[in-house]
């Protein structure tokens, strides 16, 4: 049974922690556009160059860019999918939403994860000293300050998706605050129930 579920929340919720475990143990293939930009970015593509301000600045790229990444990857197929980072806007949720009827899909639930602003700056200020110590690349858009402009950004044009799939009736919540097994354990009976 395929499965397509999307995972929302503020940046620095633990979408991407969650999506990555899902991967390991359901199979199901992760869609992020953020991991999706910034590959484009690094490989110095057309694309990539173009959005790499837009980026750095904590605003979104457009929706135009967005939903061709994404239909390019449900082209392809999968035993079904987690959208992490995606949709980000209405235009985009009703983009999805088309695409998924376009290629035999359904969406089976949508998971916000509810957390506090003020714990998200924290945890973002801690992504950013794992990567530094592991030796891996820093994003640049985790400093405190393009974090704000994120969070901003988040507020005005996504947290309107939570009214958007309430009224479809296909949201969920869990407490994304609570520990990783247990957030991951709340994402895992949702699933099992749907
Ligand atoms: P993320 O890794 O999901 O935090 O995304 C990093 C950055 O990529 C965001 O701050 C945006 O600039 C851009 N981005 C990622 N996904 C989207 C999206 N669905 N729509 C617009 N911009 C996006």
């Amino acid at each position: 049974m395929t499965i397509n579920i999307i995972l929302l929340g503020p940046p620095g919720a633990g979408k991407g922690t969650q999506a990555k475990r899902l991967v390991d143990e359901r199979g199901l293939v992760q869609l992020s556009t953020g991991d999706m930009l910034r590959a484009a970015r690094s490989s110095g593509t057309e694309m990539g160059k173009r959005v790499a301000e837009v980026m750095d600045r904590g605003e979104l790229v457009t929706d135009e860019i967005v939903i061709g990444l994404i239909r390019e990857q449900l082209e392809k197929g999968g035993k079904g999918f987690i959208f992490d980072g995606f949709p980000r806007t209405l235009a985009q949720a009703d983009a999805l939403g088309a695409l998924l009827a376009e290629t035999g899909n359904s969406l089976d639930a949508v998971i916000e994860l509810r957390v506090d602003d003020e714990a998200l700056v924290g945890r973002i200020v801690k992504r950013a000293e794992q990567s530094a110590a592991a030796g891996e690349p820093v994003r640049r858009d985790d400093t405190p300050e393009v974090f704000s402009d994120r969070l901003r950004e988040y507020y005005k044009k996504t947290a309107p998706l939570i009214g958007y799939y309430y009224a479809k009736g296909d949201l969920r919540s869990v407490d994304g605050m609570a520990a990783m097994d247990e957030v991951a354990s709340q994402i895992a009976s949702i699933l099992d129930h749907s």
